[in-house]
């Protein structure tokens, strides 16, 4: 068996791969939307829309929108 694992996942960067964490998790850049939720390296351009981190604090609902570097 070769260890090739060079092939990227179809079409995503392995950041956008990575299972999106619960919004409390998330770094407030992250949580902004102005950092990639996976690795919080800070976004410029082209940045993936993964989906939404859900969460909860008391009444208040911290969902959001989880972006992912390209
Ligand atoms: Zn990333």
């Amino acid at each position: 068996m070769t260890a090739e694992d060079t092939t990227p996942v179809t079409g995503r960067s392995r950041c956008a791969g990575t299972p999106i964490p619960p919004a409390a998790a998330l770094s407030r850049e992250a949580y902004a939307g102005r950092a990639c939720y996976a690795c919080e390296k800070r976004l410029t351009t082209g940045a993936i829309l993964v989906g939404r981190a859900v969460g909860r604090m008391g009444a208040h609902v911290l969902d959001c929108d989880a972006y992912a570097c390209p």
